[in-house]
């Protein structure tokens, strides 16, 4: 059985962290750091840093998208 998938939030992905297992939630954001709910990695600085460790976005083989 397939779930029907809702639409509205379209393409909202997660990124986990591979150093740690942190996750950034594109629908969440990252409110703490001044990042607004709904903020595409894309969008992300390049200086963007793990909530958990100091790996940065422009590490990207630290870094594996999730996709739902
Ligand atoms: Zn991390």
């Amino acid at each position: 059985m397939v779930l029907p998938v809702r639409r509205e939030q379209h393409s909202m992905a997660k990124y986990i962290c591979l150093d740690c297992g942190w996750i950034y939630d594109e629908s969440k954001g990252f409110p703490e750091r001044g990042i607004p709910p709904g903020t595409t990695w894309n969008e992300l600085p390049d200086d963007f840093r793990c909530g958990e460790c100091e790996v940065v976005k422009r590490d990207t083989d630290m870094w594996q998208k999730i996709d739902f």
